[in-house]
């Protein structure tokens, strides 16, 4: 069982008190149901030796250290195999480098900048493994729930958690749909890597909002394709062989919708195309990746023939 109460005890006193009363029952249901490989991550979670980091970073990436021999890093580098693919990151563990699919970090590089997270209360929306979250209180939040109805990055979440027990983080296995309406209890959103699939982009940009304090910002980073402002691609089947990719608007068309859905002071402060350095295949998640996904003479198109993955940082403010 994993013990919410200093959860509850964080948001006392906050428009979350209620919500997170609740929290405890609705975690044990959705855990009781579980999910058939959650017993093998957990002996891996198991697995994982006992140790407490003498030193912590996560201002500039993710890394804990302590002395230990080969034979606990071997432990270490074993228990967390168990936990494969790993897909976010990457994480530096007692000397063991999660090389993982994605240089997350590169992307954090391009957001952080933007933000002042210090003193926040932070909700990360399709939190993954929870990599953003440690960033962010190496950023000064003050508290990060993160929500993913994933349960194999719930668990690789528990793995880092394990090490940093006392930090104010935080993940639920829920979806966002999970939440009740009209929380408005955080002072910043994120919702990085979901908007693309989701079928009704602006009720995601509507429920994102819900879940905002008045003057709160949303943090959004999703798929772009070039064009004007009435430009936005609905693929007929895959996009870069994902399948659920329903919406990818042009920038203007993107910061039209934040408008719509009621934010203000909405600007862009990102483009990037993926590169092939930034998603790629590595030990620790050995299926395909990108490189896979791209027409192999032509890198500016996906194999599907449609514009190669570029994504866009907009924030926006709810006024
Ligand atoms: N935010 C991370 C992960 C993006 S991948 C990043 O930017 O790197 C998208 C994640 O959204 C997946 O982990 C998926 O499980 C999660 N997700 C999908 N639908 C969701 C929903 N309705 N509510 C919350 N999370 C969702």
């Amino acid at each position: 069982m994993i013990d919410l109460a200093p959860l509850v005890r964080r948001l006392a006193n906050t428009p979350l008190a209620t919500w997170a009363d609740s929290l405890q029952v609705q975690l044990d249901t959705k855990m009781a149901k579980g999910h058939g490989d959650l017993e093998r991550w957990s002996a891996a979670l198991q697995a994982l030796p006992a140790l407490m980091p003498s030193h912590v970073d996560l201002r500039d990436g993710f890394t804990l250290d302590v002395d230990c021999d080969e034979q606990t890093r071997a432990q270490v580098h074993s228990a967390l195999m168990g936990l494969s693919p790993w897909r976010k990151g990457p994480f530096d563990v007692f000397g063991v480098h999660i090389d993982t699919e994605w240089r997350s970090d590169w992307k954090w590089s391009r957001v952080a900048p933007h933000l002042n997270l210090a003193g926040k209360r932070v909700l990360d929306v399709g939190c993954g493994n929870g990599y953003y979250q440690w960033r962010m209180l190496g950023a000064g939040a003050d508290s990060v729930i993160g929500i993913d109805p994933n349960w194999l990055f719930f668990c690789q979440f528990q793995a880092m958690q394990r090490y940093l027990p006392d930090l104010p983080a935080w993940h639920l296995p829920f979806a966002l749909e999970d939440l009740p309406a009209g929380l408005e209890g955080f002072d910043t959103v994120f919702s990085m890597g979901v908007l693309y699939h989701r079928k009704s982009p602006i009720d995601h940009l509507l429920a994102l909002k819900d879940c905002l304090l008045k003057g709160g910002e949303l943090v959004l980073e999703t798929l772009v394709v070039p064009g004007d402002v009435q430009q936005v691609l609905v693929p007929e089947d895959r996009y870069a062989q994902m399948r659920n990719v329903w919406f990818l608007p042009s920038v203007a068309a993107l910061e039209l919708w934040m408008r719509r859905a009621g934010f203000v002071d909405v600007r862009c402060v990102d483009v990037s195309i993926t590169s092939v350095q930034e998603q790629r295949s590595t030990d620790w998640m050995r299926y395909q990746s990108l490189g896979d996904f791209l027409d192999p003479d032509d890198h500016s198109r996906t194999v599907e023939g449609l514009p190669a993955p570029m994504r866009a940082v907009v924030i926006g403010r709810k006024p």
